[in-house]
């Protein structure tokens, strides 16, 4: 086992990646930038490093700085938590080359899946049912895009390969739209992403979010631990998530679950990733859209139904050892529900940094509270505006929700603005009471 690992992240997902170290008895080190010295998980690391200003290119991207606190501190393993660094293949391959071990997939694992064209080409080699497309870059003949979207079916969606984040896509209603957004698309991807190269899929009207998780040893075994609800989403960012997913059967669970678990044995997979679907209710159809190779945000409601701590799993794994359990050994139980809890305004959605004055996180069975804020902790502006995640567990979903509207009514924070409110009038919805709503939901709610 490593002896000392260094965090390369912030805010509330270095603390979950310390939580875990120190359970395993390794020590860690922080790196933070300068705004950053009063992050929790750095007054408790074993070791803290500043790698730079406020500003992100400077500090949790700067590839050298990183790879030079880790050679400083002695460090022997990198966690890049999620975001910055995550799904960077060349870091993943610098730490390597450094002599250190990534806890994450193999670099080339990580460039083939972070282009979006050749993970649906992989995927769908493996056997993996994917959204109807282009099956390729866009040719570059007119003709033949008009030809393409025709036989794809209006509306369509155009997709950068490079894209995430929930940017770079454009949806087509008809025809003579067409070519005009292929070039604003390809303008866009080529600016935001360096890679102008697009794709195109039928654009799915309802579906809903469904991902599975995945956990790989490196040597061949590769198990899935079932799958999660991301559909209540605003501007494709996702804002509640819980596992299982309403309404899936365990036939359906057992068979796309195999058949991802397949999928990334035959790609050689190491670590923890997820593999995206759009669902179609009415049909029961799975398409794929992407995959993740990185730890996610929403790990924890998987981990609460498993009972599998998917960040120790990570780091074993990382260390070479082989999957210590079978996909027998995977026993869902009860269901789980998160909030993601974000600095900002609750009616215009602009971050709100600040000071916070008042911090009382709820508790009582069933009640998990990931964050790294603390009254008196000030947010900054310079990055993400996720301040932690409240999450709660039941016996099944009815307790779950109801633990969750408990929990709401008891946790305050102060001093900022935060999306309480919001996560309040959701779960009291009829609509997301009764589970199974699609990826338009939550807009279609702020709109009344
Ligand atoms: P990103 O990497 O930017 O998150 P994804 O491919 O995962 O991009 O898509 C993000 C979101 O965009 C999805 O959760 C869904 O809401 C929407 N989306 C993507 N592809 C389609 C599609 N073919 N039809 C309808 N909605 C889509």
């Amino acid at each position: 086992m490593f002896g000392k690992i260094l965090i390369a992240n912030r805010g509330e997902i270095a603390l979950r990646v310390q939580r875990a170290c120190r359970e395993m008895g390794i020590r860690t080190v922080a790196v933070h930038s300068e705004p950053d010295r009063d992050l929790m998980h750095v007054k408790l690391a074993d070791e803290s490093v500043c790698i730079g200003p406020a500003a992100s290119d400077k500090s949790y991207l700067n590839i050298p700085a990183v790879i030079a606190a880790a050679e400083v501190t002695d460090a022997e393993a990198i966690h890049p938590g999620f975001g910055f660094l995550s799904e960077n293949a060349d870091f993943a391959e610098r730490v390597e080359r450094s002599g250190f071990a990534f806890i994450g997939p193999r670099p080339e694992s990580i460039r083939m899946m972070g282009d979006k064209i050749a993970a649906k080409a992989a995927m769908r080699k493996a056997g993996v049912p994917c959204v109807p497309g282009s099956d390729g870059p866009l040719p570059e003949d007119p003709a033949e895009i008009h030809r393409l979207a025709r036989e794809i079916g209006y509306p369509v969606i155009l997709k950068a390969a490079g894209g995430g984040g929930g940017r770079g896509m454009r949806v087509v209603h008809t025809e003579a739209h067409l070519l005009n957004a292929v070039s604003l698309t390809t303008a866009e991807a080529a600016r935001a992403f360096g890679n102008p190269a697009l794709y195109m899929e039928k654009f799915l009207e309802t579906p809903r979010h469904i991902e599975f998780q995945v956990l790989c040893d490196g040597h061949g075994n590769c198990v899935h631990l079932g799958e999660r609800d991301c559909s209540v989403q605003r501007r494709h960012q996702k804002v509640i998530e819980e596992a299982p997913a309403p309404g899936i059967s365990a036939e359906q669970r057992q068979t796309m679950g195999a058949r991802v678990a397949q999928a990334c044995q035959d790609i050689g997979y190491r670590g923890v990733g997820t593999i995206e679907f759009l669902y179609d209710a009415v049909a029961q159809t799975f398409f794929f859209i992407e995959m993740n190779t990185r730890i996610q945000v929403e790990h924890p409601v998987t981990e609460l139904i498993t009972g599998i701590d998917i960040v120790k799993a990570q780091i074993r794994v990382a260390t070479g050892e082989r999957l210590w359990l079978s996909q027998d050994d995977v026993q869902l139980r009860g269901h789980a529900i998160e909030c993601r809890l974000n600095a900002e305004d609750p009616e215009r959605f602009v971050p709100s940094p600040g000071q916070i004055t008042a911090w009382h996180p709820p508790g009582g069975p069933g009640i998990r509270v990931d964050s790294h804020i603390y009254a008196g902790y000030r947010v900054p502006p310079y990055y993400d505006s996720m301040i932690g995640k409240l999450i709660a567990f039941g016996i099944d979903r009815d307790e779950a929700l109801a633990r969750m509207r408990s929990a709401l009514r008891e946790i305050n924070i102060e001093g900022i603005h935060s999306n309480i409110a919001l996560h309040r009038r959701i779960v009291d919805d009829a609509q997301f009471a009764a589970g199974g709503v699609h990826i338009h939901y939550l807009e279609a709610l702020l709109d009344l």
